[in-house]
């Protein structure tokens, strides 16, 4: 992409993918150095980018994290994956990590976001022993997200899995009841699930990422960073895999995932894993 459609395409496609304004998705995928972006997504991309230069490498740490996480996970034994807020495909995706250790595990896919369901055949080349599979839900309505992993059949909401927010939930404010949310979310799935979670933060930053927030916010994406203890809260209920929630980088950190030198306010990203009794 890149690119403007050809004339006559315009409109329709227009609208339905939301290229009339910038995207969360689709700015993301610039702070990756992806293609799949707007001029519009640029320059909103662009603004964030001249008050926080960092944020490719908040971007690269948040991937760096799903990958180790992901296998962390498929070497506990866990083989049923739902990643909400997946993103725009950028390779390893989470079905190339865990089913590159598991090659028997189901990986479901869901994102609001009509652009991701345009790539989504990068997700779902997996292997043939296990399951790939993407569904539109959006976060803010946990029972149809429920309903949507319901109806794709391939995962058993009565055996462990491992739930992803990756970088999602600071696009859900307050208002809308994060933490209902997750807590609705975790109360379905069976004991001996995970909930992995990515979020953006003003504790080290505190003025660039307020800037952050209205630069997004003035776009039409409410954001919402969160400090450590609010980012904790999401873990309510749940026993913490050691080290618990810290800046990115240092979550279990391995050689050669992702960036590693580089500091806290750099980063400006909290990153977790709990798990259900
Ligand atoms: N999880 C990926 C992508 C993060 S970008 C990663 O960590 O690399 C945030 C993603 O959340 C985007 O793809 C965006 O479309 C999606 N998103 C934002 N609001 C959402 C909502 N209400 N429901 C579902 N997905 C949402």
């Amino acid at each position: 992409m890149g690119e403007q459609p050809a004339p006559g395409q315009a409109n329709s496609q227009e609208a339905e993918l939301g290229q009339n304004r910038a995207h969360s998705a689709r700015m993301y995928d610039y702070y990756l150095g992806g293609k799949t972006n707007y001029a519009v997504d640029r320059e909103a991309a662009e603004a964030v980018i001249r008050v926080f230069p960092a944020i490719e490498v908040t971007a690269r740490v948040n991937r760096a994290f799903m990958h180790r996480v992901g296998r962390y996970l498929a070497r506990q034994g866990v083989r049923q994956f739902i990643d909400l807020g997946t993103g725009i495909p950028t390779a390893p995706n989470l079905h190339e990590i865990v089913q590159q250790i598991a090659p028997h595990s189901s990986v479901l896919y869901l994102d609001n976001d009509p652009i991701v369901l345009v790539y989504a055949d990068e997700l779902l080349d997996g292997t043939p022993e296990g399951t790939t599979c993407y569904a539109e839900a959006d976060v803010t309505r946990p029972e149809k997200v429920l309903e949507a992993v319901e109806a794709t059949n391939t995962i058993d909401l009565d055996r462990p899995v491992a739930l992803s927010l990756h970088a999602l939930l600071h696009f859900v404010p307050d208002e809308q009841d994060p933490y209902e949310i997750v807590r609705s979310l975790l109360a379905r799935v069976a004991p001996g699930s995970y909930l992995s979670l990515s979020h953006c933060t003003g504790d080290f930053d505190p003025e660039a990422w307020s800037a952050i927030v209205d630069a997004y916010t003035q776009r039409g994406t409410p954001t919402q960073v969160r400090t450590k203890a609010e980012v904790l809260r999401f873990f309510d209920g749940l026993e913490m895999v050691e080290p618990g929630v810290v800046v990115g980088h240092r979550w279990r950190p391995e050689p050669a995932s992702g960036p590693s030198l580089v500091t806290d306010a750099q980063v400006s990203l909290y990153a977790g894993l709990g798990r259900k009794r």
